[in-house]
């Protein structure tokens, strides 16, 4: 699966990563101290790269993923996807960047009275008025991490790891080239969160979509080829490990062979 990693300090250099953050700064006020959440981080990701973000509570990994997702605005910095800097965009294209991004949280952040072919299609009602093809598309996500499709459930009535299932399918529905996870399985148990992060992955496999998780967790860290280990808003070390074989993961994942 994978091997010992090459542990070094990190140095950015390249030019025209798909992604690349420079100088990342996000401080908030907390009483009468300035918490410097993200402090200083640059980074070049390639497209389709698994990236897990590592590191104690309040190293400010969440933090960090709002930014690059468009969730939160940076106090300096840029953060540039696909050429795109993200942060320098209208309302309006700052609202679609956010829609193109995969997002799944650890408490799901479902709609948990609507169903879970609505809950999938929600990224989409802002985009305007949701097709048949859509519906049709929703479902067949639904079917993909292996949920029914029963349009008189409610998605607040699922456990925890079918309401996880849902939320990934929702990640996916606009196809995006970036899914932000953050701490996927912390709120499941431990069989149930493997489970889930076994679908991440081999949905990572095999739609390669740049995938960024953050957690506490080193054995869901070990699920990704590179490493970021923040602690106090700073990039500490990085890890390269050999990505798993996404054909055994699927294998594994869907039962067969
Ligand atoms: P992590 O995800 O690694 O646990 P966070 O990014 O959530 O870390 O938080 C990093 C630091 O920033 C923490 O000290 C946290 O209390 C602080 N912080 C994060 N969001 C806010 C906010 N909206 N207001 C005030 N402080 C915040």
């Amino acid at each position: 699966m994978s091997s010992r990693g090459d542990e070094r300090a990190p140095a950015p250099s390249q030019a025209g990563a798909w992604l690349v953050l420079r100088d990342v700064r996000r401080a908030f006020r907390q009483g009468r101290s300035l918490i410097h959440a993200v402090d200083g981080v640059s980074l070049d990701i390639e497209a389709g790269e698994t990236i897990a973000v590592t590191g104690p509570s309040g190293a400010g990994k969440s933090t960090l993923l709002h930014l690059i997702g468009g969730l939160d605005m940076p106090d300096s910095g840029r953060i540039v996807v696909s050429g795109v800097d993200v942060h320098s965009l209208s309302r309006t294209a700052a609202a679609r960047y956010r829609r193109s991004v995969g997002f799944v949280f650890q408490y799901y952040r479902l709609l948990g009275h609507l169903s879970p072919v609505d809950n999938v299609l929600s990224p989409l009602l802002g985009d305007g008025r949701v097709r048949p093809a859509d519906v049709q598309w929703a479902g067949e996500l639904l079917d993909l991490v292996d949920l029914p499709t029963d349009g008189r459930v409610a998605a607040g009535d699922l456990s925890g790891g079918e309401q996880q299932r849902v939320a990934i399918a929702r990640a996916l529905v606009g196809r995006p080239k970036l899914v932000i996870a953050d701490e996927p399985t912390g709120a499941l148990d431990s069989r149930t969160g493997e489970d889930v992060l076994d679908l991440i992955a081999a949905l990572q496999a095999q739609w390669g979509f740049t995938l960024i998780m953050a957690t506490h967790d080193p054995s869901v860290a070990a699920q990704c080829a590179r490493q970021i280990r923040l602690l106090d808003g700073r990039v500490l070390t990085e890890t390269r490990v050999q990505s798993r074989d996404p054909d055994a993961l699927l294998r594994r994942v869907t039962g067969l062979g």
